[in-house]
């Protein structure tokens, strides 16, 4: 028998394995081109082509023992310093490499801190709508998600109900800008008002109260918006990036996090880091992509190609009598339903529209919709939502 833990955790998975099975199916019986699938975040814009001429030139000339190899748990040296003076170029900060873990994408950082963190029992803040897989990583400590409900239509935080959520359980709140599956991107004037409420409480309740801010979209920003550099605002900011998004790499599980010298028991939490992928077992991030994205800090992708699919589809539905936000990063259109989610969900599906229930994202009454696909499928897609729209009667 599996464990208890296992068991909850194998049971709020099953709605996304369920769509995402259902997909492949009805590719099989329907054809591939016949299918839209929106329901995944995977990039649709290959990476630079620096990444893989990157990746090459490392296999053909830099020391194979030394490439394939055992290193720091934290990551090569070199590898980190390549890091920090890129942020500290773009973000006038001071990091070095002690300040820099390596980490197996977005996930695999979230992990680490929580890990550092958690007492069983412990609480962590955070805002709908919310990656899913907030809840499972926290559960996974013994911690207690505490979700605030979404700011609709802003999605930016709600900060009054931030303050009354924050406990003596609190250990840290989770921001993600820009937003899956919103798109918000905070300001910096939010992000300066939600630094004096952590300040505040964290002096109330006498013990520190981490803010993590999960960064796999900050290269993915519109129209020159800026995502500040939340550190700048609260000294107790980790910072979890991912390439998984921005040089189209999801597969490869590579990511940094950072761990400012500023925070509160910056050393500690640092050596633990370095500890906890040991403890659970993936003990450093894959050695070759390390040495890849060293050489490809500053390359960009292709924010164009993102950004014509984000008006294509907007324009489309909006066009249909669809609501939405105008999403300011991400590569998500977050819809209102015109129906009830559950039944819209099954609606689209019958048009071979593959979209994610808003609930997946404890904000109900909303669709999200992955724009990371061909201008060909959004284009083909317009008559089954045009066919839709008709059907709800909108
Ligand atoms: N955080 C958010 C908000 C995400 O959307 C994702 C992936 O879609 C992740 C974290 C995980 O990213 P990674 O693939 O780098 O682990």
């Amino acid at each position: 028998m599996i464990s208890t833990k296992m068991q909850t955790l194998a049971q709020n998975n099953s709605v996304i394995r369920a769509m995402f099975e259902e997909g492949k199916q009805m590719a099989a019986e329907f054809g591939a081109e016949n299918v839209f699938d929106f329901s995944l975040g995977n990039p649709s814009v290959p990476s630079p082509a620096a990444v893989n001429a990157a990746a090459i030139d490392i296999l053909q000339h830099e020391d194979d023992l030394m490439l394939h190899g055992y290193m720091s748990n934290a990551g090569f040296e070199d590898v980190r310093q390549a890091v920090a003076d890129s942020l500290n170029r773009r973000f006038g900060t001071s990091y070095g490499a002690q300040n820099i873990l390596m980490t197996v994408g977005a996930a695999g950082g979230l992990n680490i801190i929580l890990k550092v963190l958690l007492n069983p029992g412990d609480e962590v803040i955070t805002f709908a709508p919310y990656f899913v897989e907030y809840k499972n990583y926290v559960n996974n400590y013994d911690g207690n998600l505490v979700v605030i409900p979404a700011n609709i239509p802003s999605f930016q935080p709600d900060l009054e109900k931030l303050a009354a959520a924050i406990t003596p359980r609190t250990k840290a709140v989770i921001v993600n800008t820009p937003n899956n599956p919103s798109g918000a991107i905070y300001s910096a004037e939010t992000l300066a008002a939600m630094a004096s409420v952590l300040e505040s409480k964290s002096l109330e309740f006498g013990q520190p109260i981490y803010l993590i801010s999960d960064e796999p979209y900050r290269e993915l920003a519109y129209d020159g918006v800026e995502v500040p550099w939340i550190p700048h605002f609260y000294a107790n900011t980790m910072v979890c990036y991912s390439w998984s998004k921005s040089l189209s790499l999801p597969g490869e599980r590579i990511g940094y996090l950072v761990l400012p010298s500023e925070m509160d028991e910056a050393e500690l939490i640092q050596s633990a880091a370095s500890i906890a992928g040991r403890v659970m077992g993936f003990v450093n991030a894959p050695s070759l992509m390390q040495r890849v994205v060293a050489r490809c800090v500053d390359e960009k992708t292709d924010l164009a190609a993102y950004a014509a699919n984000r008006k294509l589809l907007y324009d489309g539905l909006t066009e249909l009598g669809y609501e939405c936000v105008y999403p300011a990063g991400a590569f998500y259109l977050f819809v209102k339903t015109p129906e009830d989610e559950a039944a819209f969900v099954a609606h689209a599906k019958q048009h071979h529209l593959l979209l994610v229930p808003g609930s997946s994202f404890a904000c109900p009454g909303y669709v999200r919709i992955a724009y990371c696909v061909s201008p060909e499928t959004i284009r083909r897609s317009m008559p089954a939502f045009k066919a839709l729209a008709g059907e709800i009667g909108l």
